[in-house]
């Protein structure tokens, strides 16, 4: 069986804490590619998660004391390497146009090449991505069976329009629409501070702009708007964050690319 030879990892997630009361973790033992990065952000009255991994392991188990009180996930958009533990969290919101996708898991989404198809394989390799044979370098439990893989189903319990205002009491966060990897692809800003999370509409890797659902016209304004965001850090889906310069390197960059 693929994947059951594979060790049983000692610990599934890994965590951070980092300025600003925002907390980062991931999940190391998945292939890069896959590996989502997952924020939260303490707030005085309620908290703030931005993603949720792959779903393998409870990150609520993972992390009580950050989830021991209310917390509002945001799900980014509806990929599957962002929503899998959704489920896990009663008040998770999503722009509508990734709402579908949420409920009803669909698309793309599996923890071996083969299950991605190899349409999608060619088309990350292409990217630049290393898409191993198995997406696990250890599993999450004893027994687990990587082609079980499944999203679980996780409907919004509210949906998340641009300029809709998060207040977490002494912080709040802007709601910015930034489609064009997904549909529904959101982004939240936080002024006062310059963070921005911005899933994986901009990051420090290859973007991934022909999936399923992605459209480089909606991409393009999506990235001149990010170029004029006066952010101190951008914690993005995947990778390291990084600063303005990065940032304005990056879009003017891939701007460049879907003009040509
Ligand atoms: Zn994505």
């Amino acid at each position: 069986m693929i994947g059951s030879s594979l060790p049983v990892a000692p610990a599934w997630f890994r965590r951070e804490s980092l300025a600003g009361g925002v907390t980062w973790l991931d999940e190391p033992h998945v292939a890069a590619f896959a590996r989502c990065n997952i924020w939260h952000v303490r707030g005085r009255d309620r908290d703030l998660l931005v993603d949720t991994g792959l779903g393998l392991a409870s990150l609520q188990a993972a992390a009580t004391d950050l989830f021991d009180r209310p917390v509002t996930a945001v799900l980014t958009h509806a990929h599957f390497d962002h929503v899998g533990g959704a489920h896990e969290f009663a008040d998770r919101r999503a722009h509508p146009a990734e709402a579908t996708e949420l409920a009803e898991p669909q698309g793309f989404a599996g923890l071996t090449a083969a299950d991605l198809g190899s349409d999608l394989v060619l088309q990350l390799r292409a990217a630049g991505y290393e898409i191993p044979d198995t997406l696990l370098d250890a599993l999450p439990h004893e027994g687990f069976s990587l082609a079980g893989y499944r999203v679980p189903p996780a409907p919004a319990a509210a949906l998340l329009r641009d300029g809709d205002i998060l207040d977490l009491g002494d912080r709040s966060f802007e709601v910015l629409h930034l489609p064009g990897h997904s549909p529904g692809s959101i982004g939240l800003w936080e002024s006062r501070t310059g963070i921005l999370f911005s899933g994986d509409a901009l990051y420090d890797g290859p973007l991934l702009y022909d999936l399923p659902g992605s459209s480089i016209e909606q991409y393009v304004p999506t990235l001149e708007r990010l170029l004029d965001l006066s952010v101190s850090v951008v914690h993005a889906g995947h990778d390291p964050s990084f600063g303005r310069d990065r940032l304005r390197k990056l879009a003017t960059d891939y701007l460049a690319l879907f003009r040509a």
